[in-house]
């Protein structure tokens, strides 16, 4: 059972409105992709690591991130798309003979041995999960005018988080599908999203962690100082 890891540093990071991009600033003292890529190469259950970043980075990510920190699983690093969905699809292009594969934000640094496990013991069962956790706040939908049009029910929502992890197979025919029928109006945010519309396939739903967040405005990097300092300092 081949399973790899496609882990997404194609973004800008517009949010952080910083001259330098979020996945390569220092938490600690090594890059916010390192701690992700580090993760999947220790995880026994990983195979094979795509890294997909623009392309004016493909030489800085190999040379300052994939060979200094010895991330030997990340064999290719290939370059992103416009959007995050259009990233995905260049990973999975790049592989090849795979059975599983586990899509990651490279801006949440904070995957686990634990949670890899976790996903690998469900996924041949399941074929499609996503890790999230159960929401803490009371979440409402707004209407146009900027009024609660209603509040939804608490338990049974959770806020959705990476790695999503597929059959290979499913996924790379759902991005196919996408391509294929514009789905842009459906306005995809995640892979879960196009497995649930397209294909049909229900996506298991399993726990990730409260410290699995993902680095998108200045705050977070605060954040992740705090959890890095209690698990890594
Ligand atoms: O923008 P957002 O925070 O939702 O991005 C989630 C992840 O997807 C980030 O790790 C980002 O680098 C990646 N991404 C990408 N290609 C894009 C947009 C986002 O790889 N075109």
């Amino acid at each position: 059972m081949k399973t790899a890891a496609v882990v997404l540093a194609g973004g800008s990071g517009s949010r952080m409105h910083s001259n330098v991009k979020k996945q390569y600033m220092l938490i600690g003292d090594k890059p916010v992709l390192y701690y992700s890529l580090n993760a999947f190469q220790s995880s026994r259950r990983i195979d094979e690591i795509v890294l997909v970043c623009s392309e004016n980075d493909i030489d800085r990510c190999r040379k300052e991130i994939v060979e200094a920190f010895g991330i030997t699983k990340a064999r290719k690093i290939v370059a992103g798309g416009k959007e995050r969905h259009d990233s995905v699809y260049e990973g999975l292009k790049a592989l090849s003979d795979c059975d599983y594969v586990m899509i990651h934000d490279g801006a949440r640094p904070f995957v686990d041995e634990a949670m890899i496990e976790r996903i690998w013991a469900e996924l041949p069962q399941v074929r499609a999960c996503t890790v999230g956790m159960p929401v803490k706040d009371t979440i409402k939908m707004s209407n146009e005018s900027g009024y609660v049009e209603k509040t939804l029910p608490r338990e049974k929502l959770w806020m959705i988080q990476t790695p999503q992890s597929f059959s290979y197979e499913l996924i790379l025919h759902a991005h196919e599908q996408r391509i294929q029928n514009d789905l842009e109006e459906l306005k995809i945010t995640d892979d879960a999203m196009l497995v649930e519309y397209k294909e049909g396939v229900p996506v298991k739903l399993i726990e990730g962690s409260y410290e699995n967040i993902k680095i998108t405005t200045p705050e977070d990097l605060t954040l992740a100082e705090a959890i890095w300092g209690h698990r890594f300092a």
